[in-house]
């Protein structure tokens, strides 16, 4: 974070999750942008500051029926589902009651009461260390946000479908009930203090095409609503009040971005191929089947990961298998003729869903997660098989199993699967009999057995956010180990090389689903590993294919086999980038 105080221009540093430059006026939404004064009222007072608070309840109803309805109509009643829940807590008894109390006892105006009612409500639910209580806190601050809105009078400005003018959206977070209906044509960009590249704003900002920087600390206190200022999604700042001189560079990066843009989305079409005539499938990761679109537009050959999990969040109950075999038939169909690789829940670490008990663990991410739950859950883990394998008689499905550590999980896995083939024969219900099967290595013990899996996989796909978090020890959420955490670290390197060995040598094909699939100073070393699939997220996916349509690949094997032998991460990085830049000098000159 830095300070240019003779110009009056203040820049602050973030996280940049989802790319693009613009500026315009703030809006700053959130706690710190509300002002609520506690005032005394007389015994009298207290009907008609009960009454207020019953018509902002009233109103606050209409307006999430409303943004419900809309919801509905955008994306589908699951995620409209959510919706419920924040009903839920707006009608909740027990909170309105206490309100009636302080206001009644305590002669307060019922904004303090009610403020003071939800922040109490919300910190002991944060407070509890789980992570679906901590998303149940945020939905009480965000239901009770909209309330205080109409108490304050201030619904208007901070009602994000009807905005008065295009701005930048600076909060605490963005909460989905509020990111879902905005005007997106509208917003500028999105600033939040938290951090998290999994955060609701990270995942729809990236969706939307948004630029958005997070983690910036408590920039909600530091800008003001009306304030003028210039988003940077590539280099994570947010510039405010910036002088004539940053505009006018930063408007050069734009134009010289919408210029390479261009050129790259001119490739769409084209494979991905080494100027050496080494193809390498270039595959999109995807969240739900809402995401194909994106995928298709990025020019992606298919789906290398579909985080099925997602089915399975923010909601009270499973998915069923026909709910499940419709949302894998949809991206099978989608996809074609290109193949889907629908990894079975993962689940855990940090995210379960809302039917499942949390059982307090102390490391989430070493415990019970993924293949795990799997197999401790057979129904459900059967309902999911049968559902994708159902789906794969309408295209090129394949199935990965996530986070496998020994044979003996992988057999019991293959063997449910197995039993899901005998039942659907048996009922009569197509699949694909030649469906490929294959397994994540993200387990370091997994990379170092590979020969041991090859046997009995089709396939496997290396998953570098993990093997790198669990090889190096670095918690893969945690801000202050961000540094530390490095896919080039010739340990993590070394683990992908025996990986693709193993596989070679039983005639497998491996492919990369991790963050580092998509970053261009990182794809030299993978395809010179013997990576024969990437999958990045859609909106990496141009800037990967114009690389490797430039580089060569005997150029990718010496750096990587230079890099397997590099002493640091960064000198194996500093290998790689420089291969990559002088291969495809124009990604890098924009940045
Ligand atoms: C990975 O670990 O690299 C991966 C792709 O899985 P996820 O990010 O979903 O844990
Ligand atoms: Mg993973």
């Amino acid at each position: 974070m830095s300070d240019r105080i003779p110009t009056g221009e203040r820049m602050y540093r973030g996280i940049p999750v989802s790319v693009g430059v613009s500026h315009g006026k703030v809006i700053v939404l959130g706690d710190a942008a509300r002002t609520i004064l506690r005032r005394e009222i007389r015994p009298e007072e207290v009907p008609s500051e009960l009454q207020r608070l019953q018509d902002a309840v009233a109103q606050t109803r209409r307006d999430l029926l409303d943004v419900q309805r809309q919801v509905t109509e955008a994306l589908g009643t699951h995620e409209a589902s959510l919706f419920d829940a924040h009903l839920l807590v707006l009608e909740d008894e027990m909170m309105l009651a206490e309100v009636h109390q302080l206001v009644g006892e305590q002669h307060i105006n019922c904004e303090a009461a009610y403020h003071q009612v939800v922040e109490k409500f919300a910190r002991a639910l944060g407070e509890l260390g789980d992570d679906y209580l901590r998303e149940r806190a945020a939905d009480i601050r965000d239901v009770g946000g909209r309330v205080l809105d109409h108490l304050l009078g201030r619904a208007t400005e901070q009602d994000l479908r009807h905005l008065p003018e295009p701005c930048i959206i600076v909060a605490p977070d963005l909460a989905p009930s509020t990111t879902a209906v905005l005007d997106r044509t509208r917003v500028l960009g999105f600033a939040t203090d938290a951090g998290g590249t999994t955060s609701h704003t990270a995942i729809m900002a990236r969706k939307l095409g948004i630029p958005a920087v997070i983690g910036l600390g408590d920039i909600t206190s530091r800008i003001r609503t009306g304030e003028y200022a210039l988003i940077d999604g590539h280099g994570g700042t947010l510039t405010v009040n910036p002088t004539d001189q940053t505009l006018f560079e930063y408007g050069q990066l734009k134009q010289r971005r919408a210029a390479l843009d261009e050129r790259l989305a001119a490739l769409r079409d084209q494979p991905a191929i080494t100027l050496d005539g080494h193809e390498v499938i270039l595959a999109a990761n995807i969240d739900q089947p809402e995401d194909m679109p994106s995928l298709l537009q990025s020019g992606a050959h298919g789906v290398g990961l579909f985080r099925s999990e997602f089915l399975f969040l923010n909601r009270r109950e499973l998915p069923s298998e026909e709910e499940q075999y419709l949302a894998y038939r949809r991206v099978a169909e989608a996809s074609a003729p290109h193949a889907v690789i629908i990894r079975t829940l993962d689940i855990g670490g940090d995210k379960l869903p809302a039917s499942w008990a949390r059982t307090g663990e102390q490391n989430p991410f070493l415990g019970w997660r993924a293949i795990r739950i799997s197999l401790a859950l057979p129904e459900v883990f059967h309902t999911q098989l049968r559902a994708i394998l159902r789906a794969s008689a309408h295209g090129k499905v394949r199935i990965m199993f996530p986070m496998i550590s020994s044979l003996p999980e992988l057999r019991e896995a293959n063997a449910c699967l197995e039993r899901c083939r005998e039942d659907l024969r048996a009922e009569g219900l197509p699949f694909d009999e030649r469906l490929e099967v294959g397994m994540m290595i993200e387990v370091p013990g997994a990379a170092l057995i590979a020969d041991t899996f090859a046997r009995e996989v089709d396939f496997f796909s290396v998953g570098t956010n993990d093997l790198t978090g669990y090889t190096l020890a670095v918690d893969r959420l945690n801000e202050r180990v961000a540094p530390l955490f490095a896919p080039t670290h010739p340990g993590v390197l070394r683990l992908i090389h025996l990986t693709v060995e193993a596989a070679r040598r039983h005639k497998r094909w491996v492919g990369v689903c991790g963050e580092a699939a998509g970053d261009p100073s990182v794809v030299p070393l993978l395809v010179g590993l013997g990576i024969n699939e990437l999958s990045a997220t859609p909106a990496a996916v141009p800037a990967v294919k114009f690389l490797l349509r430039r580089l060569r690949m005997g150029e990718a094997r010496a750096a990587a086999e230079k890099a397997l032998a590099a002493e640091s991460a960064e000198e194996a990085l500093a290998i790689s980038h420089s291969l990559a830049a002088h291969s495809a000098p124009e990604l890098f000159q924009s940045s």
